[in-house]
């Protein structure tokens, strides 16, 4: 677990530091402490270097901002450069809560710090209070590439697509776990898997179970519970998600596992097989090709891999809820291979077995007989058509067959009904989908629908 986010060299730490630094080597990845200006970023960079998995931020709070301008970028960089322990720039943004500096001046040493996480080629830590609306438009105008996270992020969802099309991270902090911030919560679910932080913000904000006390970076996982609940995932699978995120932003180290090529990969109680990286669809709210890691896992497999591989990897089937075929692209692309592998997940007493496919079988094999050699394999197919009528479906999916794939996901998904397999038809709520229609489509097809939250990974071009 990462603490992306705490203020360990502030004062309210200097009675137990040495005990708190200790508890974050033996309980946590790594601590980011974060400067809030010049003076106190050096402080930051000083505690960074008493313990092995402290890291230091260095910037400029908007409410310091007073005090500061485009003359001290040099400064800025001196002291950023000063250790190998700086991993960041900020916090810096814009606050127009408290107004402690003028707004004139929040946004000349934010632009300024912008430019020097360009220069440094360094993540920029966020902090917005109250000017959502204009730390979008700055996103949207001034990033430009730079990466970063927005720290303790409040909901706003204009901000939230800005940041997400940036291709920023968002963090969550203790607020999240209030049992009042439904709303903040409910915004989990725009946040891919793979832009997601945690964070305490300590001294402040502690979570729910520990609200009132000082904060420290171990309550991190107060709020690693929360988003695990909320998401409907476990808790070790929040951990692994945000430490491997964290890592990547902050350009700390993966181990060896957290860089391997995932073929079986679990999640909630559930193991996932991923085939293939081939799909002959190119859906527009698609990750691949934006993302390798997805659910804190590295998908996007250089090569095939061998049935055998897989069953090695599995090892024993029997202990999941399901075993789902659901990966980086389309199952349907290794038929022979998946045909093997599910031969033996029943051989050794998968419990249910899943396809998740984008319903052009028919299309990928050649064959018109694929549903009578998976009967008695696969228990349901969930079908991601994403479209209630053919114009939406090759204006949103655009799949390589082109014309006649519409007809022949409907065939599929009638005929594997027929069959008597378990059918879902899913779709993802991007910008304009016709939510009705495909419900509709749902009941004339007398299949199950499933409707899942658009989530952005880059800007979304009509
Ligand atoms: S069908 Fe699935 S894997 Fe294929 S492009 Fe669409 S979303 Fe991506």
């Amino acid at each position: 677990m990462i603490d992306t986010h705490a203020h360990i060299h502030f004062p309210q730490f200097d009675e137990d530091r040495e005990e708190v630094i200790k508890e974050c080597e033996d309980k946590l990845t790594a601590v980011i402490t974060v400067g809030c200006d010049l003076e106190d970023s050096l402080k930051a960079i000083d505690v960074a270097h008493k313990g092995k998995n402290i890291y230091a931020s260095v910037g400029i709070h908007p409410h310091e901002a007073k005090n500061y301008s485009e003359k001290d970028y040099e400064r800025l960089l001196e002291i950023a450069k000063s250790s190998p322990k700086v991993v960041a720039v900020g916090e810096a943004g814009l606050d127009f809560y408290r107004n402690l500096s003028p707004k004139e001046k929040q946004y000349e040493v934010f632009e300024m710090q912008v430019e020097a996480a360009r220069e440094l080629n360094l993540p920029i830590i966020v902090h917005t209070r109250n000017a959502a609306k204009e730390m979008a438009e700055f996103i949207r105008t001034k990033f430009n590439g730079v990466r970063g996270v927005i720290h303790c992020f409040s909901g706003e969802r204009e901000l939230l697509e800005a940041a997400l099309d940036a291709g920023l991270y968002i963090s969550y902090a203790g607020p999240v776990t209030y049992p009042k911030n439904s709303a903040l919560r409910e915004t989990l679910r725009f946040v891919p898997s793979s832009r997601l932080l945690i964070e305490t913000d300590c001294p402040y904000l502690a979570p729910q179970p520990v609200r009132g006390k000082r904060n420290k970076p171990v309550f991190v996982a107060h709020t690693a519970l929360t988003i695990a609940k909320e998401l409907g995932l476990n808790f070790t699978d929040i951990v692994r998600i945000t430490t491997i995120n964290a890592k990547r932003l902050f350009n700390l180290p993966l181990s060896d596992a957290e860089k391997k090529e995932r073929l079986a990969y679990p999640v909630g109680n559930r193991l996932y097989l991923n085939l293939s990286t081939d799909c002959p669809c190119n859906c527009k709210f698609c990750f691949r090709g934006s993302e390798d890691f997805i659910l804190g896992y590295n998908l996007n497999l250089k090569g095939e891999h061998v049935a055998e591989e897989y069953m090695y990897r599995v090892k024993n089937p029997g202990i999941y809820e399901e075993v789902v075929f659901c990966g980086y692209g389309e199952p349907f692309t290794r038929f022979e291979d998946m045909k093997k592998v599910l031969n033996w997940l029943k051989k050794m007493g998968a419990k249910r077995i899943r396809v998740n496919t984008c319903g052009l079988g028919y299309l990928i094999t050649g064959k018109e007989d694929i549903l009578d050699e998976l009967k008695g394999l696969v228990d349901s197919f969930s079908v991601s058509l994403n479209a209630s009528s053919p114009e939406e479906y090759y204006r949103v999916v655009r799949p390589s067959f082109g014309k006649g794939s519409w007809e022949s996901a409907l065939k599929f998904i009638k005929d594997a009904k027929e069959k008597g397999f378990k059918v879902t038809i899913t779709a993802v709520s991007y910008p304009g989908f016709d939510e009705e229609s495909f419900k509709k489509l749902a009941e004339t097809l007398n299949v199950d629908y499933r409707i899942r939250p658009f989530k952005r990974f880059k800007k979304w071009e009509e």
